[in-house]
């Protein structure tokens, strides 16, 4: 019999009911260290004090308008956002996957504005992931995300990621976009190197596409900045933004450049809940407190800790591990073993990390977990990989 929840997950055997900071609480009261943040997504840790009374005093007053009115959080979170970032306008949504749709609509509605309807085509890279959606699993084009899901999204060009060739080859007139994760994280943690994002921008300043960063994992302050794509020196036309921003409640963001939103007119593109102003006031809220250069200074310095520590850990265990990547706190460790087996030896730790592609344990704890938290947790993966290794 089909389970009340539609079986889309295989969940593990834990059940939380409590978070504190970078530590979850199951049912019995036992505490779990939480290297994983719901997938990069509770930045501050849980139950953040600050944040918990901005909800709370945000839903004494007004849940929800629509965007039929002004919603005056939603417009403080956007005029931050264009502040600290390249942006000169964003449009709030509830998800990473509805971030990058409007993205995708932005693009192909910029060429239709300019009077080249013609020009649609999105150019992707092998091992992205973009969200759920079919324009995003089209997006993806893995055929794990798209298998049985019918008829994709026309005119995406999926070429293989660092095939300078074959990018420079299909960066022709037709080419609306080209999409690209500074960091690849459902893909297995995989940091685009700077010289490639420059390249990048200046192929597409070169023939006039659009560049789009899914910064949805890796922005928000995960590599020690703002966003990834600042560490190239370079700025994207148009980024989608979600995870982080949240620390947890339901929000996600397209940022644009005034011209690249140029074809974004009145009744083009809506939410019923995007950017309500329980989301935004959280958001704004999770943003002052991450663009903060001390705050950004710190998440460097633990993630040089993490790092080293990490480093440790896969000398330590050459069978187990056979090394560490990433930028800032956006690590992934590539296992010897099946990478599952290592992410559950962590549960019975009490160590959450993620898997991820390529067989990688992923590494993404709060940005303002203490260094005592750090040495702890990489203690408890150092016993899980004992563990392990004695089972050999
Ligand atoms: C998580 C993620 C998404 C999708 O976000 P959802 O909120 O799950 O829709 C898209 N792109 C990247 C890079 C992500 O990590």
């Amino acid at each position: 019999m089909i389970p009340a929840i539609m079986p889309t997950y295989g969940r593990a055997e834990m059940t939380f009911e409590k978070g504190e900071g970078s530590w979850l609480i199951d049912r019995d009261g036992s505490r779990y260290l939480d290297f994983g943040a719901g997938i990069a997504v509770t930045a501050l840790g849980h139950a953040h004090p600050e944040l918990v009374k901005v909800v709370q005093d945000q839903a004494a007053s007004l849940w929800h308008t629509s965007n039929l009115y002004n919603i005056p959080s939603q417009q403080a979170l956007a005029e931050k956002l264009v502040e600290e970032t390249f942006a000169d306008t964003c449009f709030f949504t509830n998800s990473g996957a509805e971030a990058m749709e409007c993205a995708l609509k932005t693009a192909r509605k910029y060429w239709s504005a300019k009077g080249q309807p013609e020009r649609v085509n999105i150019i992707t890279f092998t091992g992205s992931f973009h969200g759920r959606t079919i324009a995003t699993i089209s997006a993806a084009a893995s055929e794990k995300l798209t298998d049985g899901f019918g008829p994709l999204l026309p005119g995406i060009i999926n070429l293989a990621a660092g095939d300078h060739d074959a990018l420079r080859a299909a960066m022709d007139e037709t080419v609306a976009a080209v999409v690209i994760e500074p960091v690849q994280g459902e893909g297995g943690i995989i940091p685009l190197p700077d010289a490639c994002l420059k390249g990048l921008r200046d192929l597409c300043d070169e023939t006039g596409a659009l560049m789009i960063c899914d910064e949805i994992q890796c922005g928000m302050g995960r590599t020690g900045k703002l966003f990834a794509h600042e560490w190239a020196g370079v700025t994207p036309d148009i980024m989608a933004v979600a995870k982080g921003i949240g620390n947890g409640f339901p929000l996600g963001a397209c940022l644009a450049t005034e011209d690249a939103a140029s074809g974004m007119t009145a009744g083009s593109h809506g939410s019923t809940y995007g950017g309500n102003p329980l989301a935004c006031a959280v958001g704004a809220a999770v943003v002052d407190r991450i663009a903060e250069p001390a705050f950004l200074d710190g998440v460097n310095r633990k993630a040089g800790l993490m790092r080293q520590k990490l480093e440790g850990l896969v000398a330590a265990h050459p069978d187990i591990f056979e090394l560490v990547r990433g930028s800032g706190l956006m690590i992934g460790i590539k296992c010897k073993v099946p990478n599952i087996d290592m992410v559950n030896a962590g549960y019975a730790e009490h160590i959450l990390t993620i898997p991820g592609g390529d067989n990688v344990i992923r590494v993404l704890p709060a940005l303002n977990i203490s260094d005592d938290e750090i040495a702890d947790g990489v203690a408890r993966l150092d016993r899980a990989a004992s563990a392990l290794e004695a089972a050999l």
